[in-house]
C-alpha cells in the first residue's frame, strides 16, 4: 500500500491561523507582536527566505522590519544591532539569517540576542531549557515536525525514532523533543557504522542529512513513518534519472528549469513508508509556520501570559 503523504502545506495554514487568532486576541489587549530579521550581505537564498517571512508576517498580522547590513558589516556593529532590538520593547522576536558574513563572529551574535527574543531558539540558553524541559523557544523546523506528527496522529511515545544528522538547527533539537515526547530515540551522523540498519530499527524515521536522496529503501522498515527534511537541488542529469526514472512531471518541470528539489529521501521509499513527507510541499512549508507561532509565544512569554508549550506529549 502507498505510503499516506503528510500534507506540510495544510498543516502550515493551521498553525498559521492559529497564530492570526492569537495576534488578534493580543491586539484586543493592545499588543502587537513584532519580529526584527536582519539580513546581513547579498546571500541570494538568504533574501528568498527572509522575504518569505516578511510575507508571512503580513498575513498573520505580526508587525515586521528588516534590517540589511552590507556584506562588509563587523561583528561590533552587528552586536550593537542586536543590543538595540533587545532593548526595544515593541519587538518581540529576533532572527538573524544565517549564514552571516564570514568575518562575522556568528555564535558571538546568537549569544547577544535575548533569550527571551530568540524565535530561532538558537540561544544555548534556550538549548538548556528544551533539554531539561522548562518553557523556551523552540528551533522552527523541530517544532514544525513535532506539530505534523501530532497533527497527523502518529503515535511517538514508546517508539522508536531514529534522527539522522546531529545539527544544532535540526538533528539535535529533533532528537530532544522525541526524547521529551517519551521516544526511544538514536541519533545517527557521518560516523554511525551499518547506517542502513539503525535506520531500519525506526517508527519514526527523521532524515536531516543534506544528501539527495540517501535514504533509499533499504533504510526504511515498512510500515515506519519518514520525515524528509532536506532541501537539495540537483541539477545533473544522470542523478536525476538516479532519482527520479518514470516520473514525467518532474521530468518536464527538470527539462523547463534545469535543476528540480530534492529531498534527504529517495522517492521510493513512498512504496513502503507509513507515512512520509513530500519535498516540496513538507517539512519546508512548517519552518516558517513555527516562526510565526514562536514570535507570538515570545510576545506572550514576555508580558508574563502563559502559553501552551508546542511540543511535548
Ligand atoms: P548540516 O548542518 O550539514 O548537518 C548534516 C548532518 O548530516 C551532520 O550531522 C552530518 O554528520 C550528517 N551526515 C552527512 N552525511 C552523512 C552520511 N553520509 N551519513 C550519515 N550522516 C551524514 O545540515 P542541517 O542544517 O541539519 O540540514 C540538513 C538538511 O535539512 C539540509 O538539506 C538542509 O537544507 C535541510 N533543512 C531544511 C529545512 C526546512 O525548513 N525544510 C530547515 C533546515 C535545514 P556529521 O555531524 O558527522 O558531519
Amino acid at each position: 500500500m502507498p505510503a499516506t503523504i503528510l500534507d506540510g502545506n495544510k498543516i502550515a495554514v493551521e498553525i498559521r491561523s492559529e497564530a492570526a487568532a492569537a495576534v488578534k486576541s493580543l491586539a484586543a489587549a493592545g499588543v502587537r507582536p513584532g519580529l526584527a530579521v536582519i539580513l546581513a550581505g547579498n546571500h541570494p537564498a538568504s533574501e528568498i527566505y527572509v522575504r518569505g517571512k516578511v510575507k508571512s508576517c503580513e498575513e498573520v498580522g505580526i508587525y515586521s522590519e528588516k534590517h540589511t547590513p552590507s556584506a562588509n558589516v563587523t561583528t561590533e556593529d552587528l552586536l550593537e544591532l542586536v543590543a538595540e532590538l533587545n532593548r526595544r520593547d515593541e519587538i518581540d522576536g529576533i532572527l538573524v539569517q544565517l549564514p552571516l558574513p564570514p568575518q562575522v563572529a556568528s555564535k558571538k551574535i546568537l549569544l547577544a540576542v535575548d533569550p527571551a527574543k530568540d524565535v530561532d531558539g538558537f540561544h544555548p540558553m534556550n538549548v538548556g531549557f528544551l533539554s531539561t524541559q522548562r518553557p523556551g523557544l523552540v528551533p522552527c523546523t523541530p517544532a514544525g515536525i513535532m506539530e505534523m506528527l501530532k497533527r497527523s496522529a502518529i503515535k511517538i511515545s514508546g517508539q522508536e525514532a531514529v534522527v539522522v544528522g546531529r545539527s544544532d538547527i535540526v538533528g539535535k533539537p529533533m532528537a530532544m523533543l522525541l526524547l521529551n515526547a517519551n521516544a526511544t530515540v538514536t541519533v545517527c551522523h557521518s560516523k554511525t557504522r551499518d547506517l542502513p540498519a539503525v535506520c531500519r530499527r525506526a517508527d519514526i524515521l527523521i532524515a536531516a542529512i543534506g544528501r539527495a536522496g540517501m535514504i533509499t529503501r533499504e533504510f526504511v522498515r515498512p510500515g515506519a513513518t519518514v520525515i524528509d527534511v532536506g532541501m537539495n537541488r540537483v541539477t545533473d542529469p544522470v542523478e536525476f534519472s538516479r532519482l527520479f526514472a518514470g516520473n514525467a512531471k518532474r521530468k518536464e518541470m527538470f527539462s523547463t528549469k534545469g535543476s528540480t528539489l530534492v529531498g534527504d529521501v529517495h522517492p521510493e521509499v513512498a512504496e513502503v513508508a507509513g507515512a512520509i513527507t513530500p519535498v516540496p510541499g513538507g517539512v519546508g512549508p512548517l519552518t516558517i509556520a513555527m516562526l510565526m507561532a514562536n514570535t507570538v509565544k515570545a510576545a506572550k512569554m514576555r508580558r508574563g501570559n502563559p502559553v501552551a508549550e508546542f511540543s511535548r506529549a
